[in-house]
C-alpha cells in the first residue's frame, strides 16, 4: 500500500493553461506536479542555482538510467553528471525526455501555423527572465506526462497522456535549483485540450 502522509505544502502554484512559472528550490525540497484535469503535459527544465551553466541534461539522464521512460527511483542528471532531481513518486509511469520544448518555430515547421502560438519555450523564457536566463540556455526539458510510442523501426508517435485528473509525479531536489515548468501548449500530446498544472512545494524534512 502506498504510504502518503497528509501534509500541507509550503506553497501551491497553479500554472494556467498554456503558461509557465519559475521558482527556486533548496536541496531536499520536494515538488509534486499534478495534472489537475488529466491528459496534460508539463515541461520542466532546471539549472543549478549557484552556477546556471549547469543544466538539466537529457543525454546524461538517458545514459545513466539506461532507459527512455523514467519513473519512480530514477534520477535526472545535469550536464556535469550531478543528480538534480530524484523521482520519489509517480502515479502515471509514462513520461519522456527527448523533445525540445514546443516553440513558435515548431508550430510553423510541423503544423504550418502562421500566427503567434503560445508555446513552452516562450513560457519558460518569460518565467525564467527574472533569473537572468534566456532561450539559448534552455535545451531538452523533462516532458512530464508526455506519452510517446516507439515502433520497431524506431519511429516515434505522440499519444495523449495516460495521466488522469489529480495524478502526480513527485521530485526531490538533489541540489539547490532554479526550476521552470509549463503547462504545454501543443496539440496532439495534450489531446487538443489545454488545462492547468498544479505544483506543490514541500519542505525537505516532510515526508510526502
Ligand atoms: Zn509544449
Amino acid at each position: 500500500m502506498e504510504m502518503i502522509e497528509s501534509t500541507n505544502p509550503q506553497k501551491r502554484i497553479r500554472i494556467k493553461p498554456q503558461t509557465g512559472t519559475a521558482f527556486t528550490l533548496k536541496q531536499c525540497q520536494k515538488i509534486r506536479i499534478i495534472d489537475v484535469e488529466g491528459g496534460q503535459v508539463a515541461d520542466l527544465f532546471c539549472f543549478a542555482k549557484d552556477e546556471v551553466e549547469e543544466i538539466l541534461s537529457s543525454g546524461h539522464t538517458t545514459d545513466y538510467n539506461s532507459k527512455l521512460f523514467l519513473s519512480e527511483g530514477d534520477i535526472l542528471y545535469s550536464n556535469q553528471s550531478n543528480p538534480m532531481f530524484s523521482i520519489v513518486a509517480d502515479q502515471v509511469g509514462r513520461h519522456f525526455m527527448l523533445y525540445a520544448p514546443c516553440s513558435q518555430e515548431m508550430f510553423e515547421k510541423s503544423y504550418g501555423v502562421t500566427e503567434a502560438h503560445p508555446n513552452c519555450l516562450n513560457n519558460l523564457v518569460t518565467s525564467l527572465k527574472d533569473f537572468g536566463i534566456g532561450a539559448s540556455q534552455i535545451t531538452v526539458p523533462f516532458n512530464i506526462f508526455m506519452n510517446i510510442k516507439i515502433n520497431k523501426q524506431g519511429e516515434i508517435t505522440i499519444q495523449p497522456p495516460k495521466s488522469k485528473a489529480g495524478d502526480f509525479i513527485e521530485l526531490r531536489a538533489e541540489m539547490d535549483l532554479i526550476v521552470g515548468i509549463t503547462a504545454c501548449s501543443a496539440g496532439v500530446c495534450n489531446n487538443f485540450e489545454w488545462t492547468p498544472i498544479d505544483v506543490e512545494i514541500y519542505s525537505g524534512d516532510t515526508k510526502v
